[in-house]
């Protein structure tokens, strides 16, 4: 592959309203970064009660039609922008790498697990088939269908502009919904060529709407009271928040929220296997992962051997501009970012934890303005430690020694989180247990990064979700739709006189 175009534009950032580019009566902007050079890239207008109130206007009055559209040509819809998204899959990715600073083949995986999305909700009429009884009772039939919410809302986090939207809207419109979406204010570019690509796919005006902005923009979503349905995915005091605010205003909510991942290694575990799968997972997109491993759960005699091979190899990353192919990792998304995981560092060693590789400080050359930060690596960290158990989300990687299986079991199911965790052996009997016995919501044996594929649904348990239903896959298409029940019989079959006591079959 040759080297890729960089996103360089440097307009203003608006709203998608109604079909159309609009900046908005809003006077407030924030700053989009550049992470890797450390500079103001462009501005991000943000967005005013106002904007979000025309916003959902344009909704209300364009989802009914766009509801009573036979689904098949919703779908079609969704295979024309599958066309769309794939051809500008390069342009997306190289808009992730300018704003969010992940490496610009990984954004391009963002974009394509994003696209896997969309092919899914290709599919969704054989979803939104119902269930039919035949005679129910004499001449009478009874049957369930699922018909849309109406106007639904997502609001996405930095860490995916591409795919996490991808995980709500392609679902969300072809079960016949209209979807607002709130992206990151950090790397807000990504939404509006999407939106553009659905327009060309033949999405009608105001069927899907972008207003960028921050708390203001979600409360007015929060609480307005045509939006009937609101998706999160974000840090979990926020998720907490959001998920009470909508419940209290009547809205269906599903709020993803943060994550703390533990991979365990097995002393039978293939270690060059592990190695990898750690590295890769720790320092991918420089930790900012919501399925990042964060805490590797060495068992018995595995970390004499295993942290000196992890130490070399997080020495050698290769830190540079994303846009550098052979960069494996990037900047962090802000300063304060990078500042508050330098911040952490500074707290485990405090806390007592062996500090085999410290990151902070790194810089790379020709951009020593970049917010970078080197991969960092902790032993002996213990689960009382801050460094445990928080978030940090950047490239640190806390190693806790135990003894057996059954303490890094107990360990991960005291935790407080629940979105993904790993195990690696090369015992089928230890691989079964883990998975049937692990309090957690998305579970690999020796697989790192377990996201599930469009049509099984992603989310987590304990504090990593609040809410039923996971994101996408049929979970998805049970959360944009409602379900009816239809019960007839037609006029000739009516018995004559009142009925007074509970109908029963007959
Ligand atoms: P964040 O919670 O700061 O922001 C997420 C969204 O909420 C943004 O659109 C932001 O504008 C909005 N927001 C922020 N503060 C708000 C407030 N006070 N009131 C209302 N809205 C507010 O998260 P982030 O820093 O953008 O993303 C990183 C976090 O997201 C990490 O905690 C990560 O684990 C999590 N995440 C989770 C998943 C998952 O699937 N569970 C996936 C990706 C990211």
């Amino acid at each position: 592959m040759g080297a890729p175009e960089a996103f360089t534009h440097t307009q203003d950032i608006g709203h998608w309203i109604g079909g159309v580019p609009v900046r908005g009566t809003g006077s407030r902007k924030q700053t989009v970064w550049n992470p890797s050079t450390g500079a103001a890239a462009r501005q991000v207008l943000l967005a005013s009660i106002d904007d979000v109130n025309a916003a959902v206007a344009a909704a209300r009055a364009a989802q009914p039609a766009w509801a009573d559209m036979p689904p098949i040509r919703r779908a079609r819809v969704m295979n024309n922008f599958l066309a769309l998204m794939n051809q500008h899959r390069d342009t997306l990715a190289a808009m992730i790498t300018a704003e969010h600073g992940k490496v610009f083949t990984d954004a391009q995986g963002e974009v394509s697990r994003g696209i896997d999305i969309v092919e899914f909700a290709c599919g969704v009429p054989q979803l939104l088939k119902g269930d039919f009884t035949d005679q129910v009772s004499t001449g009478i039939d009874n049957w369930t269908l699922r018909q849309p919410l109406g106007v639904v809302a997502g609001v996405t986090p930095f860490n995916f502009p591409c795919m996490v939207p991808c995980w709500m809207f392609p679902v969300a419109l072809a079960c016949g919904n209209a979807f607002i979406l709130k992206p990151s204010e950090r790397d807000p570019s990504p939404s509006l060529l999407m939106a553009e690509l659905l327009k060309q796919a033949g999405l009608p005006d105001g069927i899907f709407s972008v207003v960028q902005g921050d708390k203001v923009a979600v409360d007015a979503l929060l609480t307005h009271p045509d939006v009937k349905a609101l998706s999160f995915v974000g840090s979990t005091p926020i998720a907490q928040y959001i998920y009470e605010t909508g419940a209290h205003h009547g809205k269906r909510v599903q709020a993803l929220g943060g994550a703390k991942n533990h991979m365990v290694v097995m002393p039978d575990a293939d270690l060059d296997q592990a190695v990898d799968a750690l590295i890769g997972s720790a320092y991918g997109s420089a930790g900012e992962r919501c399925m990042a491993i964060s805490v590797a759960v060495l068992v018995g005699d595995v970390a004499d051997r295993l942290v000196p091979m992890l130490a070399e190899r997080a020495r050698s990353l290769k830190i540079k501009n994303g846009m550098e192919l052979d960069a494996e990792m990037g900047p962090i998304v802000t300063r304060e970012a990078r500042d508050r995981i330098e911040g952490y560092i500074g707290i485990g060693e405090a806390e007592g934890a062996t500090l085999v590789v410290d990151g902070r400080g790194h810089t790379v050359t020709g951009h020593e303005e970049g917010f970078f930060t080197g991969g960092t690596l902790f032993d002996h960290v213990t689960p009382a430690m801050r460094i445990y158990k928080e978030e940090i989300f950047g490239p640190v990687l806390a190693c806790v020694r135990v003894p057996d299986f059954a303490q890094a079991l107990q360990l991960i199911n005291d935790h407080e989180f629940g979105n993904g965790v790993a195990l690696f052996t090369s015992d089928g009997g230890i691989a079964r247990e883990f998975a049937r016995r692990v309090q957690v919501g998305m579970v690999g044996v020796n697989v790192p990064i377990p996201v599930p594929m469009a049509w099984h649904g992603f989310g987590g348990w304990k504090k990593s979700l609040f809410g039923d239903m996971h994101a996408y896959g049929e979970e998805g298409v049970r959360f944009y739709t409602k379900q009816k029940s239809v019960m007839q019989r037609w006029p000739a079959s009516i018995a004559k006189g009142a009925e007074f006591v509970m109908p029963t079959a007959k």
